[in-house]
């Protein structure tokens, strides 16, 4: 890929950035379409967000996703946002149109994506969510608009309880009696907490023998891979999904917003599995 005077920019604003495999996913699909773009992780802490995003607007920097801690803190900043991403309250998305900058939410329909891609029609099926931050407030607001009736489970309930006062979901804690009334007759059962993660990969946000045949898992870390949870859930005979179709699901429309053309979703996908790699 040449970089020359007509190259278009787009980036990952966040802090931390370092684990990102996004530019490679991102790059490998400009790469793969031909089209005279490149993408760069920034480390823009929680104070620079205003200046980052000006000097968006300086530079005509094409387009900006957003990770922690910014995707709700850029929602004032913005110029624009779209009414999903307004009401799931986050931002992962920016389309820079001439200093003008309208903030979108990938997360809602690439966790959806992801989630039919493995055959899981979500219209009146019982599903829990663990967790109630960034990450799954789009992943209860897309399940609640697919029709399917969500529990939300957070170690702080009173996040739980506001996330499902506003999605009409049912709230709840990580204690026993919870989990146990909430995963009666539950099909789906999402991870959206940082459990798991990367270097903790050891640990997982639920006991295995909670995990029954019968549930789909689906865990939004791709960091590793295979979680702890998933790991349970496949020897427990459940069906899992990893974190990465989503991701991809996600990247793959911040590209079409960017560019207005489909990128190549395998291509994506084996840069995202190298650079985890
Ligand atoms: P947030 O910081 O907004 O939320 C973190 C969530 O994890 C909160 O609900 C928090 O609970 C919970 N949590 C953290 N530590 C613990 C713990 N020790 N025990 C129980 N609960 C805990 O992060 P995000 O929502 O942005 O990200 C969450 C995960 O989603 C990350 O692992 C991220 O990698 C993943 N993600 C994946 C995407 C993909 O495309 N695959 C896209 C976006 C995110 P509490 O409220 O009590 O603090």
């Amino acid at each position: 890929m040449t970089i020359d005077s007509g190259t278009r920019l787009t980036a990952l604003f966040g802090d931390p950035i370092a684990h990102s495999v996004s530019p490679a996913m991102h790059n490998a699909a400009f790469r793969h379409s031909g089209l005279n773009f490149t993408y760069l992780a920034f480390r823009v802490t929680e104070s620079g967000l205003e200046a980052a995003l000006e000097a968006v607007r300086a530079l005509n920097i094409r387009g900006i996703n957003l990770t922690i801690p910014h995707k709700t803190a850029a929602l004032p900043l913005l110029d624009e946002v779209t009414e999903s991403a307004r009401r799931v309250g986050a931002v992962n998305t920016i389309v820079n149109d001439n200093g003008r900058l309208k903030g979108h939410n990938t997360d809602v329909s690439g966790f959806l994506t992801a989630l039919r891609g493995h055959g899981f029609n979500s219209a009146g099926r019982k599903a829990v969510v663990l967790g109630a931050g960034g990450a799954a407030r789009a992943v209860v607001f897309a399940l609640r608009d697919a029709g399917a009736a969500v529990t939300v489970l957070n170690r702080t309930p009173a996040k739980a309880a506001e996330l499902a006062a506003a999605t009409g979901a049912i709230a709840g804690d990580l204690g026993e009696s919870s989990v146990n009334t909430a995963l009666d007759g539950a099909e789906l059962l999402i991870n959206a907490t940082s459990v798991g993660l990367y270097p903790e990969s050891e640990v997982s946000p639920l006991a295995d023998y909670r995990l029954k045949p019968g549930l789909t898992v689906m865990d939004t870390i791709y960091r590793p891979r295979r979680t702890r949870l998933l790991a349970d859930a496949q020897a427990a005979g459940c069906r899992v999904i990893d974190g990465l179709d989503m991701l991809v699901a996600q990247g793959a429309e911040s590209f079409e917003l960017w560019t207005g053309r489909s990128p190549d979703r395998t291509i994506m996908l084996r840069a995202a599995e190298e650079a985890l790699r």
